[in-house]
């Protein structure tokens, strides 16, 4: 599908017809979308403000809040101050948890495991040089922001080497992302966790799905046609996403018109 530069007005008619809808759903991406980027993924809070207005979206019940991550969701967890538990998406659609504490995972082959517990051999190298290693359920997060120029290609130099030397194509998939690489389970993005959610609503439910990586763009594509995508960023670029907003002025006034349209 050819990707164009998402527009920044249009939002009007989507309001509109969320106001008409009974139910609704607003599918969230984190970091990038509802965090600024850290060095330390551990500092990076919601931008200010975003939590009090997912909190009065969520007490109104009307809307079935997911945030879709590559985080881990343990990892997650701790950053978020909500009133109650939303719906969570993790490691790029791979583990669920449910607002009621139901907590599942896909299954992970050995031969796809192999390659990501055989990483620690190399992933030394990457941190000697100031890249961190974030090991995931089915995927290994090689981060890189903050580091020179310099330094990003020798990690991915390093990465590549690993890469073609381990046949790791065989078993995972190569994903470049906002500051680093992600070496991943295939069959794991955040479109498994879209579709699953649109598996669960009924028709007429309006439904919009907010993110600004590459890796929302399966996300965008599985909800094409059935949804709004919008690409959060502070400059537009190629996307499947519909419209785009920028952070976190733009942010802060759609959530707050998704509340105002569910008040009348
Ligand atoms: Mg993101």
């Amino acid at each position: 599908m050819a990707q164009t530069i998402p527009r920044q007005d249009g939002f009007e008619e989507f309001f509109r017809a969320l106001r008409a809808a009974r139910e609704s759903a607003l599918l969230l991406d984190y970091d990038g979308t509802l965090a600024p980027f850290r060095i330390d993924p551990g500092t990076a809070l919601p931008y200010p403000g975003v939590c009090e207005q997912l909190n009065r979206i969520m007490r109104q019940g009307r809307t079935r809040v997911v945030l879709v991550t590559g985080r881990w969701i343990k990892d997650l967890l701790p950053l978020l101050d909500l009133d109650c538990m939303p719906e969570i998406w993790g490691s790029h659609g791979w583990e669920h948890l449910r607002p009621d504490g139901e907590y599942r995972t896909s299954t992970i082959r050995e031969e796809t495991l192999r390659p990501l517990l055989d990483a620690d051999s190399w992933t030394g190298r990457i941190e000697a040089v100031g890249g961190r290693c974030e090991h995931k359920p089915a995927a290994l997060a090689i981060h890189w922001r903050g580091l020179s120029p310099e330094r990003v290609t020798v990690i991915r130099d390093i990465v590549r080497e690993q890469w073609l030397w381990q046949r790791m194509d065989e078993h995972l998939v190569w994903h470049d992302f906002d500051g680093g690489i992600e070496l991943r389970a295939p069959d794991t993005n955040k479109a498994h966790a879209v579709e699953a959610v649109l598996r669960e609503l009924g028709v007429g439910t309006a439904v919009a799905y907010l993110g600004d990586d590459e890796t929302d763009e399966d996300a965008f594509c599985a909800l094409r046609g059935r949804g709004l995508g919008v690409l959060v960023r502070p400059a537009p670029r190629p996307s499947g996403a519909d419209l785009w907003l920028q952070p976190p002025h733009e942010l802060l006034q759609f959530l707050q018109q998704w509340h105002n349209a569910h008040e009348v």
